[in-house]
């Protein structure tokens, strides 16, 4: 028997609230007392060193009220409208709450486009972990009011599950109405049980998540399955926990009934295999000696030691890296465009500014983008 994983071994952490919890489905205001205590739960992990981000609903459900809009299924228009009213309320209370712990908060709002395409996913990657670096909390929601139908994730579930594995996050606890999954839903068979831990997201573990959705949540269990699904392959475990009690986390820790998702690998482990396998390269950067010695004690390549661009290719494109002998020893994502990159290539770090006319990145290809062969 597999044994669950401890919550003090994880060192960043997705925390991912849902709707109802946060907001009291009769009144539509934020639930304070309850806000506070979790917060003291996530000032604990933070407190401890671990990273902590938070993936937060309820701009709609508080935004609706605010607005005073009629019960029931809302049209696109209208949602969005209640997203940029209620967002401003959201992004306060958890602001003022985190600062009540010391803690300086930081609003991310995210497109299906800004995890989905490459650019734009390096950049929200790089945001979060200069605010990790700088150790504050982002609190994160998909920007509603610009999502179009056909281009939006809809359900904070699968949004989370893609923050933690762009944040290369190790655990990602969503916080939800219910305990965990269950054999069957819990609600029309009395003998349905609470899995404690599923190894792997099968066809038979999605065929046992129904598509209930509430009123005020989007996501059922088949968005939290497809969350788990996303984020096991990316090497980031998952729990789904029961978050309508005070300091769920706390209580998780303490062995609370729950659902454990396990990953067979690690964040970076997962990151490299992708690299390494499944893109398809744009181009190819030819190193000398030095390089090839530094990258095979895992260090990042650095302009001064790549002597050859070749190709088109765009900043975030997966290049090959060859040797000085033209043989393939790895390959990474880049950090220039092709054009730049033969600009800086041979130079010295400090030079790339005066060389572009802009500041950029110290390394051509970092470590963590990039995949060796043979390591
Ligand atoms: N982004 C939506 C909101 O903040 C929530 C989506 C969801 O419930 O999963 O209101």
């Amino acid at each position: 028997m597999v044994e669950l994983p401890e919550l003090s071994r994880f060192n960043r952490i997705v925390v991912k609230v849902g709707s109802s919890l946060l907001v009291d489905r009769a009144a539509g205001a934020l639930k304070q007392a309850w806000l506070d205590a979790l917060v003291e739960d996530v000032a604990a992990l933070h407190g401890r060193g671990a990273d902590v981000l938070v993936v937060s609903s309820g701009a709609i459900a508080l935004g609706r009220t605010m607005l005073g809009l009629p019960k029931g299924a809302l049209k696109l228009e209208d949602s969005q409208a209640a997203a940029a009213v209620g967002q401003i309320a959201l992004a306060r209370a958890w602001s003022q709450a985190l600062h009540a712990r010391d803690i300086v908060a930081g609003q991310v709002l995210l497109t299906l486009n800004d995890t989905e395409e490459r650019r734009r996913y390096l950049n929200a990657r790089e945001t979060l972990s200069r605010l990790a670096a700088m150790r504050a909390i982002p609190v994160i929601n998909e920007n509603d009011t610009v999502a179009t139908n056909e281009i939006r994730y809809g359900d904070n579930d699968r949004l989370a599950a893609r923050v933690a594995t762009m944040a290369s996050a190790d655990l990602l606890i969503l916080l939800s109405d219910i305990e965990g999954l269950y054999s069957a839903p819990p609600k029309d068979d009395p003998d349905a049980k609470l899995i404690p831990l599923v190894e792997r997201v099968t066809p038979a573990i999605e065929a046992i998540a129904g598509g209930a959705a509430s009123e005020l949540s989007r996501g059922g269990m088949r968005t939290k399955i497809e969350a788990a699904r996303i984020a096991t392959q990316a090497g980031t475990h998952m729990v789904i926990a029961d978050g309508r009690v005070a300091h769920p986390i706390a209580r998780v820790a303490a062995g609370a009934p729950c659902t454990w998702f396990l990953s067979p690998s690690t964040p970076m482990q997962a990151r490299k295999v992708w690299i390494g396998g499944a893109l398809e390269t744009k181009g190819a950067i030819t190193i000398d000696a030095g390089a090839a010695k530094a990258l095979a004690r895992g260090k990042s390549l650095l302009p001064a030691g790549v002597t050859r661009v070749e190709g088109v290719f765009s900043r975030g494109d997966c290049v090959t890296i060859r040797d000085e002998y033209g043989a393939e020893i790895g390959r990474g994502l880049i950090a220039y465009d092709a054009l730049h990159a033969e600009q800086i290539r041979g130079r010295n770090s400090r030079d790339i500014a005066g060389l572009l006319g802009t500041p950029g990145r110290a390394e051509m290809i970092h470590r963590d983008d990039m995949a060796l062969a043979g390591l």
